[in-house]
């Protein structure tokens, strides 16, 4: 469908963060990577199998490349265009939402039920991994507390993980033959892909990272109408997920979807309603407790990383609000506004119909919580045993380094 000489790798990167400045550069000096050349090289070449996976955020936004009202819900037609376009699996980051809430959440209550025991020095509040802007800033601008973020690796890169090891044995595929490519929100993930922890003998888990943007741009190059295409559904064994997934798109998500885990692994009750309202909103840092039986779980979150700084300045000065528990976000109102989404000037009313559409796509989904997704639980019982297995933590997990201040 797609030439591989369409494109060519003229554009120059500037942003290895959260893409903001390229997002809302008032005079577009500010280019991002464009690497829709190299997804066209990789349909291209008859020796790969090239699989792609598509972020919550993506979904109710690229409509708006089409014009489409933002928050338009396109899932089904950007599957059918991505299959038009070539690739030989079209699945979803989502599945992997699910599966960093199984990680990230048992992370969580193991480091509760220490503190409850009365270890003290278990390293409290645990902070979500899934920002690669946000981790980058941690990284650099508070080394001090570098050993406080989950060791979860995000989505994104869980994803490319499962792929190139559960998924290409299963299908006898060699790990090198195997392309995988993500769509993401988001500028930073392309950073992301390329850090030296996500690769095995210089095999990345993830060779590809295209935005939003530029999945709307393939499309258009080949002729496509995003709206004029039959919806159709996600591949399995990775296509599965749950409506805590989807909220990944939104701030406050992630630890909304961990809360909703957490609460019924630890308290043994199903939850009677799995919408945490208090979690969500527009403000930039928010607060709000849970009941868990015994335990009231503390939690803080923060979107922006100027509203990041200001919650870890707390942490540092003693936690004083007791926080157990922070989400962060780099982009405003979280990867609904990421710097590779189709551009909003700052118009808070675009982002507002966009995180609307995210939970109302949560709200029609049949399965709500991650630990119910069967696709995770086939995973576990076929290939990762439990957790925070011995396999879990190789394929699942990753460290983070101090960095010079910039
Ligand atoms: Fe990327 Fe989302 Fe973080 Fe923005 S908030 S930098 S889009 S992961």
């Amino acid at each position: 469908v797609v030439s591989p000489a369409f494109e060519s790798p003229l554009s120059e990167t500037v942003c290895t963060h959260c893409g903001q400045c390229v997002a809302v550069c008032p005079v577009g000096a500010l280019t991002e990577n464009d690497h829709t050349w190299k997804v066209v090289e990789a349909l291209a070449d008859p020796d790969k199998f090239v699989v792609v996976q598509t972020a919550p955020a993506v979904r109710v936004a690229i409509g708006e490349e089409f014009g489409k009202e933002p928050g338009s819900v396109v899932t089904g037609q950007m599957v059918t265009a991505l299959r038009s376009l070539g690739f030989d699996r079209v699945f979803d980051t989502d599945f992997a939402a699910d599966l960093t809430i199984m990680e990230e959440g048992t992370e969580l209550l193991g480091r509760l039920n220490r503190f409850l025991a009365g270890d003290k020095d278990v390293p409290l509040p645990i902070l979500t991994s899934c920002c690669p802007a946000w981790v980058n800033f941690i990284e650099s601008q508070f080394p001090e507390l570098i050993d406080i973020p989950s060791s979860a690796k995000s989505p994104q890169q869980m994803f490319g993980a499962v792929a190139k090891s559960f998924l290409a044995e299963k299908m006898n595929i060699p790990r090198e033959k195997m392309v995988v490519v993500s769509v993401m929100p988001c500028l930073a993930k392309k950073y992301e892909a390329a850090r030296d922890e996500f690769k095995v003998d210089g095999n990345p888990d993830v060779d590809i990272s295209i935005s939003t943007r530029e999945l709307a741009h393939l499309i258009k190059r080949a002729n496509l109408n995003l709206l004029e295409l039959e919806e159709s559904e996600f591949d399995n064994p990775l296509g599965e997920s749950t409506g805590a997934a989807v909220i990944f798109g939104s701030t406050g998500g992630v630890i909304e979807a961990a809360t909703r885990t957490a609460y019924e692994i630890h308290t043994g009750k199903t939850l009677e309603k799995v919408d945490f309202e208090d979690i969500r909103g527009f403000d930039g840092v928010r607060v709000a407790s849970v009941q868990m039986d015994d335990f009231t779980l503390n939690i803080g979150i923060a979107h922006g990383l100027g509203n990041a700084r200001k919650l870890l300045e707390e942490v540092e000065s003693g936690n004083p609000r007791n926080l157990h528990a922070i989400e962060i976000m780099a982009c405003p109102g979280g990867c609904i506004g990421g710097g590779g989404q189709p551009y909003h000037h700052g118009n808070s009313d675009i982002l507002k119909k966009r995180m609307a559409a995210i939970y109302e796509v949560d709200k029609n989904m049949p399965l709500r919580k991650s630990h119910e997704n069967p696709s995770i639980t086939a995973l576990y019982e076929q290939y990762l045993g439990e957790p925070m297995s011995e396999l879990s933590h190789k394929l699942l997990h990753t460290h983070y380094s101090v960095k010079d201040k910039v």
